[in-house]
């Protein structure tokens, strides 16, 4: 719930998921929730389960316990055409931009096919795909040009930008962006968190920022739930979190980021968001 008593956009309440037998779950009892047009990051150690959270959020893990909320309704309950007109909200993008597209399909088709899949009505001629692609390439500063190119002919960041094209496509409430950034060099991240920050401002969509690297999340995010071996340790505001951090793994992953990268000093930050420069 948020202030107004309304149910938040998005909740996570008590999500455990377990791989196999493992004797430990990848993901416990873990609870948070992400409100209109916030940016809420996840932070902790690789391995700790961020992604295993992630990914069941938009149904690809299957939950040992625990249900994810969709405006205060339990999606594994709604009726099959209601989940999937609720998850086409929810979009992901995956740290790695090469698995995440398909090799043999040129980038704008890519996005074109999103738009064909979910929203075939608005866009039922090809024509129409392809303006919508031009514009979605300009949303995320991409030559429209380079849809003629398959992925092998883009750079990771490109091929990065595409996949939020392809997410965007589908008019999300909600990026859930799994280490977008990671597999990138700084300039290059510094670049895409731009260009995200600036969609958020401009379609006011939330978004779950899946990351290890705190000082990023500080850059982007008003709000951070910090993760150790599958459990919420600490949430809270950014700044607040940064200035006192309660769970000895937060001190622990603040003492690896003893400055803030060159990237946060020009950053336009997202509203809410800690204000890096000061
Ligand atoms: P993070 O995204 O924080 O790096 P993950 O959610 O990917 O962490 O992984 C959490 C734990 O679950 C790790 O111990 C990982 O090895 C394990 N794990 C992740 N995916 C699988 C899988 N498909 N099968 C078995 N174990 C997995
Ligand atoms: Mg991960």
């Amino acid at each position: 719930m948020n202030g107004d008593s309304s149910p938040s956009m998005l909740a996570v309440e008590h999500l455990t998921v377990r791989y196999g037998r493992a004797a430990r779950p990848a993901a416990a009892d873990v609870s948070f929730s992400l409100n209109e047009g916030e940016c809420v990051g996840l932070v902790g150690a690789s391995g700790c389960g961020k992604s295993t959270v992630a990914r069941a959020i938009v149904g690809l893990e299957p939950p040992e316990s625990g249900r994810v909320l969709w405006r205060g309704r339990d999606l594994a309950e709604m009726p099959r055409e209601e989940r999937r007109a609720a998850l086409r909200l929810v979009q992901m993008v995956f740290q790695d931009s090469s698995g995440a597209l398909d090799p043999r399909m040129r980038a704008g088709d890519a996005v074109a096919e999103a738009l064909w899949i979910h929203r075939r009505r608005e866009f039922s001629t090809r024509a129409a795909r392809a303006s919508r692609v031009a514009e979605l390439f300009g949303e995320v500063e991409l030559d429209p040009a380079l849809a003629r190119r398959w992925p092998h002919e883009l750079s990771g960041g490109q091929r990065q930008r595409v996949s939020i094209a392809r997410a965007l496509a589908c008019e999300p409430r909600v990026l859930l962006a799994d280490e977008p950034v990671s597999a990138l060099d700084v300039a290059v991240q510094a670049q895409l968190l731009r260009t995200l920050a600036s969609l958020l401002r401009r379609t006011g969509m939330a978004m779950l920022f899946v990351s290890h690297d705190l000082a990023v999340v500080r850059c982007l995010c008003s709000r951070a739930i910090v993760m150790e071996a599958g459990r919420v340790v600490e949430s809270g505001p950014v700044d607040s979190l940064f200035s006192s951090p309660r769970a000895p793994f937060t001190r622990e992953l603040l003492a690896a980021v003893p400055r803030l990268p060159p990237l946060c000093a020009s950053f336009p930050a997202h509203p809410g968001a800690a204000n890096p420069g000061s």
